[in-house]
């Protein structure tokens, strides 16, 4: 006798990742059933295996750029597969244009198929190296398309393109997020992204390695403020990209002083050459997001970062 459910059915591509992990463990407080697909490329089930036994979670491990073939009903689909920090689509340029690319062409498809809503996680690299700031969502943005940020910058603008055409053309309920620049546990130590990087090179007391003369700015957004914004965009009726993030902008400088401070390390600052085509400034607008969605940032930078550093502290 097969089980009827009720709850609703959410499908969270890039489930094993750092937010996709986290946006599963939301959907499951929120009653959903979730089935998670990850190729685990740059995802780890050590970030799901709490989730092991759960009768409403699933893993799958699949490549969304192949064929998503599911049975039974899907409410919504989350699509967050992408490797996503430059280092990893530095290494996987063409895995990120195919993810980007076909993997959403196949989770839209797989949205239409069952009526479901679809979500993609856009990016606050929409906008490139900005000459607007902060960013506003109005702003079309000034990316290289054929600079070695392109391969991500371009997937994520493309994906974003037939996210609307499919609300467009299929009529689909379709959202958009542009996911500023997010940190909280779960992100990959190696990854290469500014905040394991400068962690673990404190809590190893190796050189903090700042890249340029560290006067790029960067916002930093606690994954939990994050998830309830993905959250309430989904639950809305607005189908146009929507920015989440914290507006509370520093340097790369300050910050690295900031993990100096609070990991009491002895580490020194080690200045390294900028990346080609790495954005001088970012800062979220977030002015839409508040008044559609009610939403702003509540974890203070001093607290998340701690909470974040805590985790890492047993990892390196
Ligand atoms: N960065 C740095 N040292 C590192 C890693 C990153 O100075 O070891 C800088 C990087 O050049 C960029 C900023 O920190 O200006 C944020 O980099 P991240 O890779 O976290 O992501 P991005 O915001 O560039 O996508």
């Amino acid at each position: 006798m097969s089980e009827i459910t009720t709850k609703p059915a959410s499908v969270v591509t890039g489930g094993a990742g750092f937010l996709g992990s986290h946006l599963s463990d939301r959907l499951l407080a929120e009653g959903h059933s979730v089935i998670a697909i990850d190729n685990l490329i740059t995802g780890n089930v050590a970030n799901i295996e709490h989730l092991a036994g759960n009768p409403d979670f699933k893993f799958i491990h699949h490549n969304v750029t192949d064929f998503i073939y599911l049975p039974g009903k899907v409410d919504y689909v989350w699509h967050f597969a992408s490797p996503a920090s430059p280092i990893d689509y530095l290494e996987l340029p063409i895995p990120t244009l195919k993810v980007g690319s076909l993997g959403t062409h196949n989770a839209l498809g797989l949205a239409k198929e069952k009526g479901a809503a679809f979500f993609l996680a856009s990016t606050s690299e929409c906008y490139g190296d900005p000459l607007v700031h902060p960013q506003t969502e109005d702003y079309w943005g000034n990316v290289n398309p054929i600079g070695p940020r392109g391969v991500y910058d371009e997937a994520k603008r493309f994906a974003e393109a037939i996210t609307m055409a499919y609300h467009r053309f299929h009529k689909m309920n379709t959202h958009i997020i542009r996911i500023f620049n997010t940190y909280g546990p779960r992100m990959r130590l190696r990854d290469g992204r500014v905040v394991p990087a400068f962690i673990g090179q404190a809590l190893t007391n190796q050189p903090i390695t700042i890249f340029g003369d560290g006067s790029q700015t960067r916002s930093f957004c606690y994954v939990s403020d994050l998830i309830d914004g993905i959250y309430r965009l989904m639950m809305s009726d607005y189908h146009e990209p929507v920015n989440i993030g914290n507006p509370r902008e520093m340097t790369i400088r300050e910050f690295a002083e900031h993990i100096i401070r609070l990991t009491g390390t002895t580490a020194k600052m080690e200045f390294k050459p900028l990346p080609v085509d790495d954005p001088k400034v970012r800062q979220p607008n977030i002015d839409l997001a508040k008044r559609l969605l009610g939403w702003e940032p509540r974890v203070p930078f001093e607290d998340g970062i701690v909470r974040t550093i805590d985790y890492f502290r047993d990892r390196v």
